[in-house]
């Protein structure tokens, strides 16, 4: 199994090469080629197994096929994660295998000030790595639009509810347009998790590593 295989874009195929990855991971190999699809995913996998760019490759690939609006870019992918690290990381990662496409990659979580975010927001955005209180205090004040959201990603959804931030992800996914791919890891599936994606997503299609 090659990378190439799969089906990815030739920009994503040369980012990937640059940092030596050679063979997809168990998960990759899994949820790519159905995220490609434009499926739901319920993506069970622990960090370390290759989570990230198991969406983040699909998800740069079919924002690199599409001809992004002439000036300020409203979010296409959002991203919502349990904290400020995993936001950093997962941004990370986003800007690194999309290094050879012209998206904006911006991150929003709590801790810092609201202006410099603001800002980012105003110059543009393609990719939003969000934490979901910061996302809503950014909702409230119109600073930010989900109304071009295409993709959903829930990353570590099992750490998100068991910091409380049910309430936070249904206001968000209430503001998001209702033809949507949704994506959802998590490395656990309790109730609460299968409730949330058979309220929120579309006939997913579950992969497991
Ligand atoms: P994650 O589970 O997403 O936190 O990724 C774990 C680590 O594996 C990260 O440091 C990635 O850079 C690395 N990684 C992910 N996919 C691959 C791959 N296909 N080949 C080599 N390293 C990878």
């Amino acid at each position: 199994m090659t990378f190439e295989s799969l089906g990815l874009a030739p920009a994503l195929l040369r980012a990937l090469a640059d940092n030596d990855y050679t063979t997809p991971t168990p998960i990759q190999a899994q949820a790519i080629p159905l995220v490609l699809s434009g499926r739901d995913v319920l993506g069970g996998a622990q960090t370390g197994t290759g989570k990230t760019a198991a969406f983040a490759l699909p998800v740069l690939n079919r924002l690199s096929k599409e001809t992004p609006p002439a000036g300020p870019r409203k979010p296409r992918a959002l991203v919502l994660v349990p904290t400020r690290e995993l936001a950093v990381q997962v941004a990370d990662s986003f800007k690194t295998y999309g290094r050879h496409l012209k998206l904006n990659v911006t991150t929003l979580f709590g801790g810092v000030g609201m202006q410099p975010q603001i800002e980012q927001l105003r110059r543009g955005v393609d990719v939003l790595v969000a934490c979901p209180g910061r996302l809503i205090d950014h909702l409230d004040r119109g600073s930010v639009k989900l109304d071009a959201v295409e993709v959903l990603i829930l990353d570590e959804a099992d750490r998100m509810l068991d910091m409380g931030f049910l309430p936070a992800i249904k206001r968000v996914l209430n503001r998001l347009p209702k033809q949507r791919q949704t994506l959802l890891f998590s490395a656990t599936f309790e109730a609460q998790i299968k409730q949330l994606a058979l309220e929120f997503m579309n006939n997913p299609e579950q992969v497991q590593v």
